[in-house]
């Protein structure tokens, strides 16, 4: 291997995870000449990367813990509608995330935590259109802005600080009233006081078949895709240098650990613990209609979103803790069409299909990007929590420079794996 002048022409690099980011991950090191394993439980692109709302928002800076956002909790746990549950039984197993999420919250780490998203996401449409455009869908990334929706003064009152902080990091923010709202979407009802327009953002209208065009793209570049279960490592005084399967062992050189809401339990097992859970999240697809929006529209007291994919209107959202396990608890997914219902003039919501995916989240929204502080060539690309899609082509461009030895673009201090 030749890490040292920047190409990976000896060496190979063996990924876990192929969703978005593991199969980001795997275009930029072949690029930079690296020989790439990507293995994956499942199809390429089939679990979280599938279903969310494909919003790709270089804008979304703010963290998830901010004030307004802890102070709205109890109300929502109560709210049989609302956008967020907590399974008792899970609660003693959640608390000291969300103990650490809560903490998360102050202004100056806030502050930081922004600053470092906003590093993070500014190039991310480009960045997408670029691996879209190798992978041969370019078609798939749209440039159509992004429209944010409040149904009270208070609520939009509430976060013209995070306003602040989109715009003081460059972006273009309009605030619209009801008529520029209802020009801009005509098939929303007209409950809404208030959007925050974004012209520069994008979308995917397939978030799961642009990942599986990613992991195409890699296996077409020399990739080998392996169907397995990563169980354990054998670590020797260099590292990890076997990994075990469920198809048997495989031979380490680099490893690049991209499970998602999976990782941390691999991590773990090579002494880098990381307080990772999963926010379960809930999509509804509504494949007529009736209409169709053009860029993706969010409601902030509903915490939902949805987006015109290929195949129908997606509503997508909402937070459950309950663990990797747990089956999926579908009234949730059922309770997105109540809102849809409201939300939009008319909606046909006949033959919905449901799904849930698990959101890899940190305590303090940013995710992991790091080398290992103890295996000179493990990397570690998870947590992207709500924004992986975003992140995803950015984070395997780092992940790159990282395996390579290059200086990596912006500063990855606060991506680190040993911040907690
Ligand atoms: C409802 C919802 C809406 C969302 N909307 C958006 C949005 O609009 N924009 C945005 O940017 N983000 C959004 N997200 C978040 C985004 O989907 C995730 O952050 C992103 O998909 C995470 O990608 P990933 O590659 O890390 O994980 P995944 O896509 O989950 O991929 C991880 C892969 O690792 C594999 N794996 C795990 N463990 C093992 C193992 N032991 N052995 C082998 N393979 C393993 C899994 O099978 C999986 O394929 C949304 C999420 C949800 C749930």
């Amino acid at each position: 291997m030749n890490a040292e002048n920047g190409t990976g022409r000896d060496g190979h690099v063996t990924i876990i995870g192929a969703g978005i980011v593991g199969a980001s991950t795997a275009l930029h090191l072949l690029q930079d000449g690296w020989r790439v394993t990507l293995l994956d439980s499942e199809a390429p692109g089939s679990q979280t990367s599938y279903g969310n709302a494909g919003a790709i928002s270089p804008q979304s800076i703010n963290p998830m813990a901010g004030p307004g956002m802890l102070k709205q909790i109890p109300g929502w746990l109560l709210d049989p509608l609302g956008p967020l549950a907590l399974r008792k039984r899970y609660l003693p197993k959640a608390l000291p995330w969300l103990m650490k999420f809560v903490a998360a919250g102050t202004p100056a780490r806030i502050a930081d935590q922004s600053k470092a998203l906003a590093a993070l996401h500014a190039p991310v449409i480009d960045a997408h259109e670029e691996l879209a455009e190798l992978a041969g869908v370019k078609h798939l990334i749209h440039r159509q802005g992004w429209l944010s929706l409040y149904e009270t003064d208070a609520n939009f009152n509430s976060d013209a600080t995070g306003r602040q902080r989109m715009r003081a990091a460059g972006h273009e923010i309009h605030e619209l009233g009801p008529e520029e709202i209802a020009q801009l979407e005509p098939g929303l009802a007209p409950i809404f006081k208030h959007a925050t327009w974004v012209p520069n953002s994008g979308h995917t209208a397939n978030p799961g078949a642009l990942t599986e065009a990613y992991a195409r793209q890699a296996a077409a570049m020399g990739t080998e895709i392996i169907q397995a279960k990563a169980l354990g490592f054998e670590v020797g005084p260099d590292g990890p240098h076997t990994l075990k399967t469920s198809q048997g062992d495989l031979k380490l050189d680099r490893l690049v650990i991209a499970a998602g809401a999976w990782s941390a339990r691999l991590s773990q097992q090579l002494g880098d613990g990381f307080p990772l859970e999963s926010e379960r999240g809930y999509h509804m697809m509504l494949p007529n209609p009736g209409f169709t929006t053009r860029r993706p529209v969010s409601f902030n007291e509903r915490k939902f979103m949805t987006t015109t994919m290929e195949k129908g209107l997606r509503l997508a959202g909402t937070v459950e803790f309950a663990g990797l396990e747990a089956p999926p608890t579908w009234g949730r997914a059922d309770k997105l069409l109540t809102h849809a219902s409201q939300v939009f003039r008319e909606v046909d919501t006949s033959d919905a299909e449901r799904w849930m995916g698990q959101r890899p989240a940190t305590p303090d929204s940013l995710p992991v990007i790091s080398g290992s502080p103890h295996h000179a060539r493990v990397f570690y690309a998870f947590g992207h929590g709500h924004l992986g899609l975003t992140g995803g082509a950015v984070t395997g461009r780092h992940i790159a420079a990282l395996v390579a030895g290059r200086d990596p673009e912006i500063d990855l201090t606060p991506f680190r794996v040993d911040r907690y």
